[in-house]
Parts: C-alpha cells; sequence; structure tokens
C-alpha cells in the first residue's frame, strides 16, 4: 500500500503545487482564516470522511479517514494561517491581499496534507487505524488554535502526533529531526509601577518611580545569569519601559513590558516565580506598588524522543529518491503551539527543507522575501506519508 501511496503522490505534484500557489495568493490573518477553511473543507465535500468545521476558538477544520481495518488512531497537523507582512519576494504567485503574505509557508502544510490526505481515503479500506487531519487555524497569534482545539477534546482518543515545518536552512529533499524540547516556550509581561512624584528640588517629599523601575530592570538580569540552570537556556528581555516625564519632576509611575522565552518546563517554572519575586522585592524596597500581568503563552514543544527515532529511523532506510538525506535539525529559537498537541499525546514535529534552488543565503521564515522550493511539498507528504502508514503497520 505504501508504494501505490507514493506513485499517487508522485503523480499529484503538481496539483499540491497549483494548491500552495493559490493559497499563497490568497493569505489570510489569525482567526481570520475564513475563505481559507472553506477552501479546505470544500475539497473534502461529498468523500466518505467525518468533517467538523468552526473546531476550537476560531476556523479549525478536522478531517477523520476511518480505515477498513482496526488499530490505533494517528493525527497529522498543518496550520493554515498567514502574516501582518508585505510580500518583497516577485513571484508569480505573490499575495493579492496587501499587507498578509504566508510567510511561514504555511501554505506549503496545508497544500501536502490535503492531497495526502486525499490519497489515503482513496486507500483507505487498507488502513489499520484511524487517521485525524487537523487543518489548524491561527498558530501565529497567541492563544493559537492549538490549545483549543485539545480542550475541545479532538485529541482524546489519538494515540500520536505527527508534523512538519518547512524550513529554508536544508535543500528540499532533507528531512530534519530533533528529540525532546525543541522549540523554545514564551511568556509575555507588564509591570505598572506606581509611585508618587514630586518636584525635582525634593526628592525627600517624593517616592521616584524611575529609580524603583530602573532596580528592577537591572534585578531581573539577575535570574538568567544566577537562577536558571546553566545547562538550560532562557532569555528575559525588557522591550518597553514608558517613563516619559519631564526633567525636573519626580516620576510617579511607569510602565514596563517584557517577553520571556524558556527552553523547557524547569526553567519557565524559575523564570515566572523569580519575576514575581523581584517584583514582590521592588516593592518592599521603594515603598511603591506594582500590578504585574504575567501570560505564559505557546509551551515549550517537547519531541517524544522514541516517536522521534521511529521517524528518522522510518525515513532512514525507504529508499526514496526525493527524500535524499535525513539528519538530526539543531533546536530552534522561535515557538509552535504545536506543543500544546505534544502536551495531550507523544508525537514528532519534523523537518523539511525548502531552500529556494540556487540560492545560497535563503530568507527565513517571517521575511518579507521567504519563498519556498516547491520540490518540498512533495518531500513533505511523501514523508509524513511513510511515517504514518508506518506507524499504523507496526501498531
Ligand atoms: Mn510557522
Amino acid at each position: 500500500m505504501k508504494d501505490k501511496l507514493m506513485k499517487m503522490l508522485e503523480e499529484r505534484e503538481d496539483e499540491m503545487i497549483e494548491i500552495r500557489r493559490h493559497l499563497h495568493e490568497n493569505p489570510e490573518l489569525s482567526f481570520k482564516e475564513e475563505k481559507t477553511a472553506t477552501y479546505i473543507a470544500d475539497f473534502y465535500k461529498d468523500k466518505d470522511v467525518e468533517i467538523v468545521t468552526n473546531a476550537g476558538n476560531g476556523y479549525g477544520v478536522i478531517v477523520t479517514i476511518k480505515g477498513g481495518k482496526p488499530g490505533k488512531t494517528v493525527a497529522l497537523r498543518a496550520d493554515f494561517d498567514a502574516l501582518p507582512i508585505k510580500e518583497e519576494a516577485d513571484v508569480p504567485y505573490k499575495s493579492k491581499n496587501e499587507g498578509v503574505m504566508h510567510a511561514c509557508g504555511h501554505d506549503a502544510h496545508t497544500a501536502y496534507l490535503l492531497v495526502l490526505a486525499d490519497c489515503l481515503i482513496e486507500l483507505k479500506d487498507n488502513i489499520n487505524g484511524t487517521i485525524k487531519m487537523i487543518h489548524q487555524h491561527a498558530e501565529e497569534e497567541p492563544p493559537g488554535g492549538a490549545k483549543s482545539i485539545v480542550e475541545a477534546g479532538f485529541l482524546d482518543d489519538v494515540n500520536a502526533i505527527f508534523g512538519i515545518h518547512v524550513l529554508p536552512m536544508a535543500p528540499a529533499g532533507t528531512v530534519g529531526y530533533h528529540s525532546g524540547y525543541s522549540f523554545n516556550g514564551r511568556a509575555y509581561f507588564k509591570l505598572k509601577l506606581q509611585a508618587s512624584g514630586g518636584h525635582g528640588s525634593s526628592p525627600h517629599k517624593a517616592n521616584d518611580a524611575i529609580v524603583a523601575g530602573a532596580y528592577f530592570v537591572t534585578a531581573v538580569q539577575t535570574i538568567v545569569s544566577r537562577r536558571v540552570n546553566p545547562n538550560n537556556a532562557g532569555v528575559v528581555t525588557i522591550g518597553s519601559f514608558d517613563g516619559k516625564g519631564t526633567f525636573n519632576v519626580i516620576k510617579d509611575s511607569i510602565e514596563l513590558e517584557g517577553d520571556i522565552r524558556y527552553s523547557n518546563e524547569d526553567t519557565k517554572n524559575v523564570i515566572d516565580e523569580e519575576v514575581q519575586r523581584i517584583v514582590k522585592g521592588i516593592e518592599a524596597l521603594f515603598g511603591v506598588t506594582c500590578e504585574l500581568t504575567y501570560e505564559p503563552d505557546y509551551p515549550p514543544l517537547y519531541n517524544d524522543p522514541e516517536l522521534t527515532a521511529f521517524v528518522a529511523n522510518t525515513l532512514k532506510v525507504i529508499e526514496d529518491k526525493d527524500i535524499k538525506e535525513v539528519k538530526e535539525f539543531p533546536k530552534m529559537a522561535p515557538s509552535d503551539d504545536f506543543a500544546y498537541y505534544l502536551e495531550k499525546v507523544p508525537g514528532s514535529y519534523f523537518y523539511i527543507g525548502c531552500t529556494p534552488k540556487g540560492v545560497e543565503e535563503p530568507y527565513f521564515n517571517h521575511h518579507p522575501k521567504f519563498d519556498i522550493d516547491e520540490d518540498a511539498i512533495l518531500v513533505a507528504a511523501k514523508s509524513v506519508g511513510h511515517v504514518v502508514c508506518g506507524y499504523l503497520d507496526k501498531n
């Protein structure tokens, strides 16, 4: 069946590219992907599958393919939202939606998954188990779509989940994997510090918000340098310090905003606790009051070591002219809400090389000139096809 599936995918490569280009020309922002979701749902119309639309907190589309034989349930996820970026790439399939662009490759993710799903539907009598296609809205904008899809129970009957992301750090034909913590988690915070202002000539009658805020900025630098285990990674950034006033007036309040990144759950807990502790310390030290808004967003993404080894081994042993190299990729600094699925069920999120042909230094995801080698779409379909069939046959 696997050979048949691969042949079908090869025959439908042009269609995958066509779908990708259609989506690329018609990008929609997170939580506003109404037309994209309709396009996806229409693709499955009249096919023998169960379709749920408006899944989760937005336009998610979930399609269940029941195989002809009993077995486990595997979920495959492809995101379909775009970014508020004005496309600068000079391509024939340039965005027609001014200021919105598929600059992260989610168009390619959706294109491969639709065609792979259709081929699997055709072959479903031979499938050992059930395959759930999660077409996910809103990956780019917290709170994202993934968390709500998990909370709605769509993964309750799922045994394992797989997904891919296109990355231009390797050419089409390369598949990358990383075991364990693979993408960072992040949090946002805002601190409103209230003191009491006064005249520049009478500091003893005032309480200076600038000085207290400056101590806070310095103190949080010690979280990463003195509190985080040096084997783990964390970042605390104050990106905004609003303390504008008048040169001879002691400022009565300031507002700070910051961004936190962490490579694993332990580091997250350390940073969360320390920020709160330092805020309390500043209050005691300067007699000011602080209002802290602290919002954890996507968790660190943990690839199950066993299933990641399964992905790597499956793709290393198959002989497929389109999958040329399978190798370990480094840990990624960004975040992805695929992490929420992996908190619920074991799985692996792996990478599909997509450096455009003839380009030595490609533009990375989220760049206004980001583009992919469309050969990568077939590589994605085949890789995920091998993995999902391999998993269901084995279990
Ligand atoms: Mn992405």
